[in-house]
């Protein structure tokens, strides 16, 4: 593969496994070719974290503002006022992570329900697109985005698990899938490997979910099983594969994706970092 350009739209880097080594992180994915990610926001202290991050990190970060619905319990209406005014911080590209989660129902599902229609509702107000998770909710979660047809339609859905049926409803709401490490698990990711072949192109982006979800074909396997930015292009090589196409292709692609709905833009930084270094500006 000839040398591509990435975006991560999905990587958790303001979590406390990278507090000991940061800076190499990201100067590894640099390296790697990631010239921007974008920090997943979780909870309230958690997007602050994330924003305070790609403060000190312009040229290569971005955060999105929500809370996962783990967390939906603590938060109180009375948080909303706070959320709103994070979404509007020009570092903030995205309203979520938001959704629902009945896998091990961390937070009960009508309280999930009801943090997710309030950050629906931040997020149409804010005029940012959607950051979304979802996992074993899906009739729930596609019925309450039928419900707002224009943002379901600035919205992505990160780390897409599901198989053909899952996406065709997906894909009819106008959503846009991130497409994780999964796809790198041969049994766990069958159904997802035989979708993505399913996505339009220019629906499709590609993320880490750093420091989750280490791919599975890397060689040679990392010491530990952290995930981090400098390992996408491992999912770009096993979703261009699964599509039958080059990856430099779906590369400029998903990139150009990512930069079209997050509002980024790359260029050659002048008298930043190396020369012809793409960086965000
Ligand atoms: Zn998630």
């Amino acid at each position: 593969m000839t040398a591509v350009t990435l975006v991560d739209i999905g990587a958790n880097l303001a979590h406390d496994s990278f507090d000991a080594d940061r800076p190499a992180v990201l100067e590894r994915a640099r390296a790697a070719g990631v010239a921007a990610m974008i920090v997943t926001g979780s909870s309230l202290d958690d997007t602050e974290n994330a924003i305070a991050l790609a403060r000190r990190h312009p040229q290569v970060l971005r955060a999105t503002a929500g809370v996962h619905p783990h967390h939906a319990a603590g938060f109180p209406d009375i948080d909303a006022g706070r959320l709103a005014a994070i979404l509007a911080d020009p570092m903030v590209v995205a309203a979520g992570e938001c959704g629902l989660d009945y896998f091990r129902n961390f937070s009960p599902p009508a309280e999930q329900r009801r943090a997710f229609e309030l950050q629906l509702r931040l997020a149409a107000a804010a005029g940012k697109p959607l950051f979304l998770h979802q996992r074993e909710a899906h009739a729930d979660f596609i019925a309450m985005l039928r419900a707002h047809p224009q943002l379901a339609a600035r919205g992505v859905l990160h780390c897409f698990t599901g198989g053909a049926a899952e996406l065709e409803d997906c894909l009819a709401l106008g959503l846009s899938v991130g497409i994780t490490g999964w796809i790198c698990d041969e049994r766990r990711g069958q159904a997802l490997r035989e979708a993505t072949p399913r996505v339009p192109i220019e629906r499709l982006m590609i993320e880490t979910d750093a420091p989750y979800l280490l791919p599975r074909t890397l060689r040679p396997k990392p010491a530990h099983r952290r995930n981090e930015p400098a390992f996408l292009p491992a999912v770009l090589v096993e979703a261009a594969r699964c599509r039958s196409e080059p990856p430099e292709a779906l590369a400029a692609a998903t990139t150009g994706n990512a930069c079209r709905f997050f509002g980024l833009t790359l260029a050659r930084g002048a008298g930043t970092g190396s020369p012809g270094t793409l960086i965000l500006v």
